[in-house]
């Protein structure tokens, strides 16, 4: 497989979000969760619940919870695949990497390399698609709020930027 092919990686970045969208990992309710964050996402109608149980600081686990189009669903299953078991302080900077990618990338400037980002790369494919944008940031969003403030309860893309 070669990488130095655009239509090539495309095609890899879309396999990627296929799988996820119709396997998604960590699927399901988390009994002993200790923060649960609800994203919408009204233009799409993507709806996604996560549940995380934080130990100290480490996101001891994560699951979601969740319907909306598979580009939701499939950033939200690579989201708990990346950030279970990692420290809440590299889960913030893994947002702010994706964050980055989506958000240069719309604006026709990638901020971040997309290699870098290993699988969560495949994100950077829908980058292109300004609508697409606020599907794939959505897990990402709300991660970052019920990270931020315990009590989050809910997150809307239509209240908050990419
Ligand atoms: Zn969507």
């Amino acid at each position: 497989m070669s990488f130095d092919d655009g239509g090539d990686l495309a095609e890899l970045y879309r396999e990627v979000i296929v799988e996820h969208g119709r396997k998604p990992r960590n699927f399901g309710e988390l009994a002993d969760a200790n923060r649960h964050v609800e994203g919408q996402n009204p233009l799409c109608g993507d709806h996604l619940e996560i549940a995380l149980r934080v130990d100290g600081d480490t996101i001891a686990d994560i699951a979601f919870t969740g319907s909306g189009c598979a580009i939701s669903q499939a950033s939200a299953s690579l989201m708990t695949e990346a950030v279970k078991h990692a420290s809440v302080a590299d889960a913030r900077t893994l947002f702010d990497n994706v964050h980055a990618m989506l958000v240069g990338a719309a604006g026709g400037d990638a901020a971040v390399d997309p290699a870098a980002l290993g699988k969560l790369a495949a994100l950077s494919g829908v980058s292109r698609f300004p609508t697409r944008v606020k599907c794939a940031a959505l897990a990402w969003q709300a991660l970052r709020q019920v990270l931020d403030d315990a009590d989050a309860t809910t997150v809307t893309t239509e209240t908050s930027e990419p």
